[in-house]
This record gives structure tokens, sequence and C-alpha cells, in this order.
């Protein structure tokens, strides 16, 4: 898949010159993969929570919210299994010095593979035109097949290793492969160890009694320790499910990709729990339902596709991960996971505590199964970004850097413009403002031309512009731009509320 390193520096410097994300403790240098949301971040952040949350707690009667810390008793982690097995198998290459995960390693070369395949099929697709069969294309050349059946070798090798922790193997598929560093250019490996992502930190005094704690690297134990509390105090009946927004820490070996791969970032996760038997059909539920809330935001459906999974994880009994095109190629945004009661079988264990429902038809208790929706917000965050950030020349030859941002989204709603700072236009536009602003994120600018301020503000992404002229002193209408067609309306005043209100409505 094409990846654009250009654009997405380009996403990068524009999101840090115009208030949407710095680097963390940027005048020391920052901190690796740790970033800060600024004025306008915050303002996008937020709206993506709220629009999630709006779609999972406000709009579905049997889904209710939870906020829980981000320390835990240290065996919620060995119970999630965590503690044991929540590690990446990582790779150095002793001429660059740098650290891999040998899995991505492995699957960037299936990814090549994949690729060629691709090429070629494309190009039997414009030989053969309307009458072109892709699947019996795919089964019958030879050259494909040949890769294909690279592609499930190699595949079947590498999770049989992983499964059976067979670090060595993993290290000899890599040399077999012939899998290069891509900053030296050598295969000069390291052995393969595991690396456990957690953080962890002392609670209570650092001599006596101290307990290692660790940050939580999801959100989701905090829901699965509070079933009983959340089933009980708002009375759920099953299927329900239980959403929550909140930071998830993990100590990625590799991460270098802006807000794609962070230390620190936040997750929006629900668990929906269900009738042992009913996961698999509220699996394809959820699927389906989460791919409708990404269109929702208005991109368009080809930047998205499932990835189901060849290899699940010891819990889950279905997987697949929405994946978004980044300009850094397809990656994942968004994770569905059909969970088993594999999370609260274990707390039932290592608790000594009953977790279960209680059946009040058939009179009898059962542990839930759980079906899981897991996005991240910060993914979420660069998907939109990106999305939005567009370069484009104008009729007038002249060029302009603007973030389509879904209205509903945008940090500024309307910004309000007096066409030049006299003749009474800035006290009008204060006037017009000081009502709208307890509806609106409105943005106030009386500085340079009308034209460098609209430039500002398309590149900002605030959807609507209101500009207040002379005309505006005698009839008590203005002129609201919109960002992406740069047409420009007169409206009376009064009705402006109203307008932005219809303008600004959740794409359906
Ligand atoms: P990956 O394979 O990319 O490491 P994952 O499969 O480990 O991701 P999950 O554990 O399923 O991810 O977490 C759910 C979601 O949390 C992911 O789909 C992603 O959007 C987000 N996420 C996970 N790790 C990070 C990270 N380091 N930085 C930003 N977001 C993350």
């Amino acid at each position: 898949m094409a990846t654009n390193e250009d654009l997405f520096k380009k996403i990068i410097s524009h999101s840090k010159e115009y208030g949407y994300v710095f680097p963390s403790s940027e005048i020391y240098d920052g901190l690796s993969a740790v970033y800060d949301y600024g004025p306008f971040g915050v303002e996008l952040k937020n709206n993506i929570k709220e629009f999630w949350w709006k779609s999972m707690v406000q709009y579905h009667e049997n889904i209710v919210g939870l906020d829980s810390a981000i320390f835990m008793h240290p065996t919620v982690w060995k119970a999630s299994g965590h503690v044991d097995a929540f590690s990446d198998p990582m790779i150095d290459n002793k001429d660059s010095k740098k650290r891999y995960r040998a899995d991505v390693l492995v699957e960037d070369n299936v990814q090549k593979i994949e690729d060629k395949i691709q090429k070629e099929v494309e190009k039997a697709r414009q030989r053969f035109g309307e009458t072109f069969d892709e699947q019996m294309y795919r089964t019958t050349n030879p050259r494909v097949m040949e890769n294909q059946a690279k592609i499930d070798t190699i595949k079947k090798r590498f999770y049989a290793s992983l499964e059976k922790n067979d670090l060595a193997d993993v290290k000899a598929l890599i040399e077999e492969l012939g899998i290069v560093c891509p900053v030296s250019g050598t295969k000069n490996w390291t052995d393969v160890r595991q690396f456990n992502l957690m953080f962890s930190t002392q609670m209570g005094s650092v001599n006596e009694d101290a307990n290692e704690i660790f940050l939580r690297p999801e959100t989701a134990q905090g829901i699965f320790v509070n079933f009983l509390n959340v089933q009980k105090s708002a009375r759920m009946k099953i299927p329900f499910g239980i959403a929550q927004i909140g930071k998830a820490f993990r100590n990625e070996i590799v991460a270098r990709q802006f807000l794609f791969r962070m230390r620190e970032f936040e997750q929006m996760e629900m668990q929906f729990f269900v009738k042992p038997g009913e996961e698999l059909e509220w699996f394809s539920y959820w699927k389906q339902e989460r791919m409708k809330w990404h269109l929702s935001l208005g991109i368009p459906a080809e930047k998205y596709r499932f990835h189901d999974h060849d290899k699940l994880a010891h819990y889950a009994n279905a997987a697949t991960d929405i994946e978004f095109e980044f300009p850094i190629g397809f990656k994942e945004i968004e994770g569905i996971h059909s969970r088993t009661d594999f999370d609260l079988s274990a707390h039932q264990k290592f608790s000594g505590r009953k977790i279960q429902y209680f059946d009040q038809e058939k009179n009898e208790g059962f542990v839930p199964y759980v079906v899981e929706t897991s996005i991240g917000l910060d993914r979420t965050f660069l998907a939109v970004l990106s999305n939005a950030y567009r370069e484009e020349k104008l009729e007038d030859g002249s060029e302009r850097v603007v973030l389509s941002l879904p209205a509903i989204l945008a940090p500024i709603k309307v910004a309000i413009l007096p066409l030049i700072k006299k003749d009474g236009l800035p006290e009008k536009a204060r006037e017009i403002m000081d009502v709208l602003k307890y509806r609106y994120r409105c943005f106030y600018e009386e500085k340079d031309t009308i034209g460098r301020r609209y430039r500002r503000m398309d590149a900002l992404g605030t959807p609507y512009g209101i500009t207040i002229d002379h005309q505006t002193l005698q009839d008590n209408t203005v002129t609201i731009r919109d960002r992406d067609t740069m047409l420009q309306e007169r409206i009376p005043v009064d009705g402006i509320s109203e307008i932005l209100g219809k303008k600004i409505a959740p794409i359906s």
C-alpha cells in the first residue's frame, strides 16, 4: 500500500502550527511517543469523545457509562493475563542499534508479497476489462498462487512459533526471509526476546510494604471488575453494555509514528455482556454498527476495511480490526473482539467472588460472554485530521491549506469577523458573538485583511465565517461563508443561530 511520508510530515507540522498537537515537554527536546493536545486539539478530541459517547451511551438504552481509576489492584493484571503475556517479541539490529517488533518485521514482509499479488490482479483487471473474475484469477494464475502459498507458509510457521514461544524459530524465520534493517540494511540481528509492555510504579512508601502496581494498559479491566456494581446499581438486564473513555499506557517498543503509536494514549471501549452462545451474533452486529459510526464521520468508505484475525488471542473466539488508510498505510484504528467469558471467569477465580448474572426466567446464574469494541481516541483524531487536510489551488492561482473537518467535530464552529476595525463594525460583531457564544464555540478576529483571516480559519478547520460589514449596520444582515465551497450568502442576524444549527447537524 502506498505510504505518503511527505503528507504525514505536513500534517504533523500543521498540527503544531495551528495548536492541535505539540510534542510533550518540547523545551526539553520532547519525550518519545508522548504528545500534548493544544487549544484546538483539545476541542477536537473532546468533540470526538462526545460523538462516540452519545452514539454509545445516549442512543442505546442498554449501554451505561463508567469512569474507573487508572490504578488498579495488581492481581487484576495477573487475572487478565497481562503480567504473563502482554508482551511483544522484540529484536535489535546490531549495526544500527535500532529496535523492532519481530512480528511487525514479518508482517511487513508478508505485506510486500501481498502488494505483489495485488499489482498482478490490478494488471489483469485492466487487461480483461469487465469480464474479469478476480476469484478465478487468484486461484488459477501460477504466479499469484505461488506467492499466496508463500504467504500461507510464512504465516503458519510464524503463528505456530509465537504460540509455542519458540523465539529462536522467529529469529530463524526473519533470517530465512532475508529481512534487513531499514536503517543499516544488514541482517545482523540479535536474538528475539519478549518485552512486557506494562509500565509499573510503586504505591505506598517505598521501603515499607510498597506494592508494585501498573499503569493500566487498557481500560477494559476497569469495566470487568465493576461488572456486578454496574449491573446491580443501574439494574441492567442482559444483553447490556458498559462504556468507558480513558487513558491507557503501553511501553511500546517501536513508537515513532506520531499519534498512531503512543506510550500514553486514550481508548474508548465498550464491553457488551451477552448470553453464552449469542456472542457471535452480537459480534457481527457490533462489527456493522461500529463501521457505520466511522462512516458517519463523513469519511469515504474506501478509507476503511475490515481485517479479520488469522491468529486469535487466547481469550477470543472471533476478532476483527477496522483499519483506516492513514498516510502511513492501512492500519488498525479499532478492534472488535468476542472475548468469551475469559475475563469475568478469570476475575471470579482470582478474587474468589462469584461474578455471575442471574437469569430470572431460568432461575440460574451464569457468567456472561463479552463482545468488546475498542477504539483509539488518538488514532481517530489522526484519521479525522489526515482525512481533512487538503492543499488546494484556487481559480485565481493562489493556494490554500484547508482542514475540511466535519462541522460537528470542528474545534471552532464559527468565526466572527468584522470587515474592518472601525465604523462600529467591531461593536456590532461583538454583539452578535455575545448571543452566539452560548450555543457555539466562536472565534473573534479583527486583525489583518478579511482574505487572510479567511485563510487562517480555513487552515484551522472552522466551517463557517460570519462577516459583519457596513450593510449589516443598515439592514441587520451578515454574510455567512462556507469553508469548503468558499461561497457566501447573506442572511439575517436573527437567523444565524438556527441556520448554523441546521448546518452543523451530525452527518447521518
Ligand atoms: P496494535 O496492534 O496497533 O499495537 P493493538 O491490537 O495492541 O494495536 P488493542 O489492544 O486492540 O490494540 O487496543 C485497542 C485500540 O487502542 C487500537 O485499535 C488502537 O486504536 C488503540 N491503541 C492501541 N495501542 C495504541 C498506542 N500505542 N497508541 C495509540 N493508540 C493505541
